[in-house]
């Protein structure tokens, strides 16, 4: 039996990929490049904005073609789209098999079994489960709660995801001593907002802790002390990045200088419109607390442009926020009506063409302030975790502990190494194996590289 999986969205995602092929092995499947010859299609959609959902419908049209051809294959719809009422109705309108949302992920081999149509309950404890170690991989993901308890106005996770459990510290810590084993030297622990971990609600001032769950911060350092050299955490909701997780931070030499901190906005006004539950000042002192203990972390943010009701001037704070706090990346995104949230039932969207424009003003100054930043680190030595050959030739790509892309000029193995950057470009750091050599040829590879595109989606 032969298995194709299509994966879109976040890292969660990726991870839930990983879980559910690795049951799929437990039934006999192997997995194959192409639908075109797999008994099974299963795909993890994400629906957070507009553009992933089309994608899968587009998908869905080729699969329900291809199913009219061969009509023993079976076709999965999993992850948030799956948990919504559009994705209800695109599974009926394509001839979809199995529809499989974020709350009841474990049930995928007997709903495989089954084969017919059929939606699952969303269920705290099907939501958890300890995938294999990856096999040869360097880096792995490792969930460590679920759902979000916000209500963010432009948001649809709380409603595909639910609200948040937290995974027993024992099942985390066994998961990522069974990584270190397996080779891993970068773990990512997973979570819509990671700093609730362990709370009976993150949201507010509501900050009780659930009995013998230990804080983000403890856990910070249990994970640390595993020793997997390097280890990283997304995401973070400002409202509770407290102090003693920027302690934790600076106490664990494993863990990453590299803090993804969402804002959305600079506005107030904005800001309190998207319920984000914290104002520009309290996110100013949170950067600050940051540059004060880690003053070398990299700093990268999520912004929405277009939010309805931004007006220009709402919209020059956001630029204005940016500059005080002079990001290393930024994800940026044009502001997509979701159906059912409270923006999409309270607030009328404003035209695509702002939100473009506001968008292309904000990636621009994103890249100049990048650069400004990058060239910091020029005759700096950095850390590289390599991954393998970059699109230029003669050289090998990986990330630094800031999660800068890192290009370095030689044929270093897949693997941890320190470089010395020699030249950096927006969203790329050329690095020489040695501090003084090499430098012409970095500069010729900086000058020809195709991929110069910063993190930003319309
Ligand atoms: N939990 C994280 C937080 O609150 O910071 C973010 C998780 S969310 C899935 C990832 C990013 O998607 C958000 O930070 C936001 O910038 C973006 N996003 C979510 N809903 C969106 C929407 N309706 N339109 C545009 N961007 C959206
Ligand atoms: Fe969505 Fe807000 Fe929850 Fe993040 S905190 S997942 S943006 S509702």
């Amino acid at each position: 039996m032969r298995a194709h999986v299509v994966t879109f969205g976040c890292q969660m995602n990726e991870y839930d990929t990983h879980a559910i092929q690795s049951e799929l092995a437990g039934i006999g499947y192997s997995f194959v490049d192409s639908f075109k010859e797999a008994d099974l299609v299963l795909v993890n959609t994400c629906a957070v904005r507009g553009k992933p959902v089309e994608k899968v419908q587009t998908l869905l049209g080729e699969l329900r073609k291809e199913k009219s051809q061969r009509k023993h294959l079976t076709i999965g719809l999993m992850g948030c789209l799956a948990q919504l009422p559009e994705g209800q109705r695109m599974g009926r309108r394509f001839g979809v098999d199995i529809m499989l949302g974020p709350g009841a992920i474990t049930e995928i081999v007997p709903a495989i079994e089954r084969g017919k149509f059929q939606s699952f309950e969303f269920k705290r404890e099907l939501q958890f489960y300890s995938p294999p170690s990856p096999t040869g991989a360097l880096s792995a993901h490792l969930t460590i709660m679920r759902g979000c308890n916000h209500r963010c106005t432009y948001c649809i996770v709380p409603a595909t995801r639910g609200p948040e459990v937290s995974r027993p510290a024992e099942d985390i810590i066994n998961e990522a001593v069974a990584l270190k084993e397996a080779g891993v030297v970068e773990v990512s622990l997973l979570g819509q907002n990671v700093n609730s971990y362990g709370l009976v609600d993150g949201t507010g001032s509501r900050r009780a802790r659930l009995p013998r769950f230990p804080s983000f911060a403890e856990l910070l350092r249990m994970v640390g002390r595993v020793g997997i050299p390097r280890v990283r955490f997304i995401t973070s909701h400002p409202i509770n990045f407290d102090d003693d997780v920027v302690e934790a931070i600076a106490d664990t030499p494993s863990v990453c200088r590299f803090i993804h901190l969402p804002v959305q906005s600079g506005s107030n006004r904005t800001l309190k419109r998207m319920a984000r539950e914290y104002t520009r000042e309290f996110y100013l002192e949170r950067v600050r607390k940051v540059r004060e203990l880690l003053p070398d972390a990299t700093i990268s943010t999520d912004f929405i442009a277009g939010f309805p009701g931004e007006t220009e001037e709402d919209f020059e704070q956001t630029l204005s926020l940016y500059r005080e706090v002079r990001y290393d990346m930024a994800y940026m995104f044009v502001y997509s009506e979701r159906e059912s949230t409270p923006a999409a039932k309270h607030f009328e969207d404003m035209p695509r063409g702002v939100k473009v424009e506001r968008l292309s003003r904000l990636i621009e100054l994103s890249r100049q302030i990048s650069l400004e930043q990058n060239l910091k680190w020029i005759g700096r030595e950095v850390e590289v975790l390599i991954k393998g050959p970059a699109e230029e030739e003669g050289f090998v790509q990986g990330h630094t502990r800031g999660n800068h892309v890192a290009v370095v000029n030689g044929d270093l193995a897949p693997g941890i190494h320190d470089v010395y950057v020699a030249h950096a470009t927006p969203n790329r750091l050329y690095c020489a194996i040695r501090a003084t050599a090499q430098s012409s040829e970095l500069k010729r590879a900086q000058l020809s590289s195709t991929a110069c595109e910063m993190s930003f989606t319309v």
